[in-house]
């Protein structure tokens, strides 16, 4: 049965499956350097931005993604002062970042411009700390940032990345992780999306096996809802130069002094128990 043209469908690739969100009209559409950039208005879910016809964010649900992306992380980081994110080009990662207080200066690598400056045109509060005195963004190649990058350089690096393909796929290799390895302190913390634990939990398994193999002490899965992405299941993939990732700064997880609206000290947690497939895949 063909939907109208007033849906918007994307068709998970291989996975016999999709999502729509009823549209209200498309407000712009480009063709950057690297992708095609689509915004919708949408019924139910605010705005849409589209990479290459793939969801990146909508109003609606994308706090859970970014506050997930960077909260646990930064979080479990005894003292995170600098941070690197790679890709984040619609800069909610970066605005849940620079929450911390204790964060002294975020570097934001994305390769396509032109999806920051949509995101300021068109999602202007997740750009609200764009001209925050601790933001630094860059427009570049973020897997030869890190590699050009000096040992010691941040606290933690968070992967904002599209799919494991085309300019992404190089952000999910084993070489990727030794070079974050040397650009993080002693106490260093990476994290990546790492897809949805339903569709691809070969890939969730091959992060934790690259990051071991590039000299990383412990790694953890977080899974969260993310209800626009494919199978509305997705995960973080995250892992420590030493130490454990179970010890989190409990209290000022929970005596935060700013505002969220799905990740709490609790969550943080339950988001570490993983369903029994994945930790017999991970065993
Ligand atoms: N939340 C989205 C997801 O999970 O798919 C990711 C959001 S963000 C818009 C993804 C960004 O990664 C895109 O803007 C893309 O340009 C950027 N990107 C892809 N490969 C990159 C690379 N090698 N270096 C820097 N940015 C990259």
């Amino acid at each position: 049965m063909a939907l109208d043209q007033t849906w918007y469908t994307e068709q998970w690739a291989g996975q016999g499956s999709a999502i729509s969100l009823k549209i209200a009209k498309k407000v712009h559409d480009e063709q950057s350097q690297y992708q095609r950039i689509e915004i919708y208005e949408t019924e139910t879910f605010g705005t849409l931005m589209t990479l290459d016809g793939l969801v990146m964010v909508t109003d609606r649900d994308n706090f859970v993604y970014h506050e997930m992306m960077s909260h646990p992380a930064l979080f479990t980081h005894p003292a995170p002062k600098r941070v690197l994110i790679i890709g984040g080009g619609d800069c909610g990662t970066l605005r849940e970042v620079l929450k911390h207080s204790t964060v002294e200066q975020a570097d934001q690598v994305e390769l396509d411009e032109r999806v920051t400056r949509v995101a300021e045109q068109f999602f202007p509060e997740l750009c609200e700390k764009n001209a925050d005195p601790r933001a630094r963004l860059h427009f570049t190649d973020g897997i030869q940032w890190v590699a050009d990058a000096k040992p010691d350089s941040y606290d933690v690096i968070i992967v904002d990345s599209t799919d494991p393909v085309g300019p992404a796929a190089g952000l999910f290799s084993e070489t990727f992780y030794m070079n974050c390895f040397r650009a993080l302190r002693p106490r260093g913390i990476v994290v990546g999306q790492s897809e949805s634990p339903l569709f691809h939990p070969d890939l969730i398994v091959s992060m934790h096996r690259a990051m071991r193999a590039a000299g990383f002490a412990d790694t953890a899965t977080l899974q969260f809802h993310q209800v626009t992405y494919p199978s509305g299941w997705w995960s973080c993939t995250m892992a420590c130069k030493a130490g454990s990732l179970a010890t989190i700064r409990e209290d000022a997880a929970t005596g935060k002094d700013f505002p969220t609206r799905y990740y709490n000290a609790a969550l943080h947690t339950a988001a570490r128990a993983l369903p029994e497939f994945l930790v017999q895949a991970l065993r």
